[in-house]
């Protein structure tokens, strides 16, 4: 008897659905998976032969053959399990067969007879749903990331036994009052721009780059507070809207990694380690996974000790950077991922990192500065608006510096965001970070004063026509936070001063 049921696979982080065809016939007892499943969907068969027995079901002494359709497509993955005993159990006429066309499933199966989460689940969830299926069995590990997807029945089952109740409408599913749970903002798990004591100059540059998408360096000592900064970073951008939530979610879950905070609308914040292979920071691997830089998607990448990562592996983030999406080619077929993020990094002054200081000496030599700030190539410096220069800690305790808290950052950041979607609402683009070319001059438009501004900068500072650039998108920035429409000297003379920053470290030619 043949039977089919549908379920899902990945490629990348989409879904692509399959189709399971459980034949059983009479003939030398078997159990084989054909459709070009890798080997660990072959392992599939021990885990759904034990399953089944072990919820007191009994598994056909038949021939069974498990054809995963379309075979052209390479598939992975333990979420094939469920629905193959589900096939089974209906092809031997243990549970009544319904309409296979509307109905999926997603889940690994344990030994126990226990119903498991995997990965991935909402792609597939989504997948699904755009191919017509009405009512999709998932593990209750996996229910609450998939309760974002609306017009669609989500089961979530306990084991096999619990499945089969479900199945046949027998127990009531309960309602979607689960995300009330997570409906809460947490803002005080990533702390507060209050906590940081000085560095007045980061912290408003932190609401320029917030503000305007800007990608930014700080450059300081170690223990001034940039890592401190760059984790308070989503508690002063906008939450993610449910279009950005999803995509986001997608690629979280398909690396496996909690998606609490972003179903509570926070962006990420990623912080990989210098050591992290080129894999790891721009995807790729056996399996191909998202890396960090798509992890970060509609959120912030901090890296931190920037000369310390690979020259190599920092050269692959110029294409993510001005693409807003990687690439990564395989053999047979290319996989993209989105990986639309704000860059904040960080870095020592010298090797030593007492450049600068007024309290420590600096013992690095002229030429081991020199190849410590050459790391970071000048096309990689391009792509980075902001330069800050962290005040260094001071040793006397002044517990009366004023503080700015995050819920002021983000009101301001939120008013200067809403500018930048009106004011480019029939452009291709939306944050003052991506203004170029045409764009350029057609939304920073100067008065007579401020180019004449303009001129005597790249004169006497001797600044380079692309930095001109960089400071007219940062001064539309710190006008938007302003709310002004015009861009004012004071904004242009507030946005040189952060090229400055870079030219004391890198010169002028750029
Ligand atoms: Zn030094």
């Amino acid at each position: 008897m043949l039977t089919i049921v549908q379920t899902c696979t990945l490629i990348g982080i989409d879904g692509v659905v399959i189709r399971v065809e459980v034949n059983l016939s009479n003939g030398l007892p078997g159990f084989s998976i054909v459709g070009l499943a890798d080997p660990s969907i072959k392992e599939a068969k021990e885990r759904v032969r034990v399953c089944i027995q072990n919820s007191g079901f009994s598994f056909p002494v038949k021939k069974i053959v498990v054809n995963l359709a379309p075979a052209s497509i390479k598939k992975s993955g333990t979420h094939f399990d469920f629905s193959i005993a589900v096939g089974i159990l209906i092809a031997s006429e243990q549970i009544e067969k319904t309409t296979p066309r509307s109905e999926a499933f997603l889940a690994e199966c344990s030994l126990n007879g226990d119903i498991r989460g995997v990965i991935g689940c909402l792609p597939m969830v989504l997948a699904l749903k755009s191919a017509g299926v009405k009512r999709i069995f998932l593990s209750e590990e996996n229910w609450i990331e998939c309760l974002m997807v609306k017009e669609i029945e989500l089961i979530p089952v306990k084991d096999l036994t619990d499945f089969v109740a479900c199945y046949h409408n027998k127990k009531e599913t309960e309602p979607r009052s689960a995300l009330d749970k997570v409906d809460q903002i947490h803002y005080s798990v990533l702390g507060d721009f209050s906590d940081i004591q000085g560095q007045s100059e980061a912290v408003r540059a932190m609401q320029i780059a917030a503000a305007g998408r800007h990608n930014a360096l700080m450059i300081g000592g170690p223990g001034v507070g940039k890592t401190m900064i760059a984790k308070r970073m989503p508690t002063i951008m906008p939450l993610l809207t449910e279009e950005e939530q999803i995509a986001t979610m997608k690629i979280h879950s398909v690396a496996g990694m909690p998606l609490e905070t972003i179903i509570q609308g926070l962006p990420p914040v990623r912080m990989p380690h210098h050591t992290i292979t080129k894999a790891a920071l721009v995807g790729g691997g056996n399996r191909v996974l998202p890396g960090e830089i798509s992890l970060a998607h509609h959120g912030i990448l901090f890296l931190d000790e920037l000369p310390e990562f690979d020259r190599h592996t920092l050269e692959l983030l110029r294409e993510p950077i001005e693409e807003h999406r990687i690439r990564i080619a395989r053999s047979a077929h290319s996989i993209e991922f989105p990986s639309d993020f704000i860059l904040i990094a960080a870095m020592n002054p010298c090797p030593c990192g007492n450049y600068g200081s007024k309290y420590h000496p600096c013992t690095c030599s002229r030429r081991e500065r020199k190849r410590y700030l050459d790391h970071i190539s000048g096309p990689l410096r391009d792509r980075l608006d902001l330069f800050i220069e962290m005040e260094e800690p001071l040793y006397t305790y002044e517990p009366s510096q004023k503080t700015v808290t995050s819920q002021e950052l983000r009101a301001s950041v939120l008013l200067a965001r809403q500018h930048q979607t009106e004011r480019y609402q029939h452009e291709m683009f939306h944050s003052n970070a991506e203004l170029a070319g045409g764009e350029l001059s057609k939304y920073c438009q100067l008065s007579r004063d401020s180019k004449r501004l303009l001129q005597q900068a790249n004169r006497k500072l001797r600044i380079s026509l692309r930095s001109i650039v960089r400071i007219q998108r940062i001064a539309r920035t710190i006008a938007d936070l302003d709310q002004e429409d015009q861009i004012k000297e004071a904004h242009l003379l507030e946005a040189i001063h952060y090229k400055q920053n870079s030219s004391r470290y890198w010169g002028d030619g750029e």
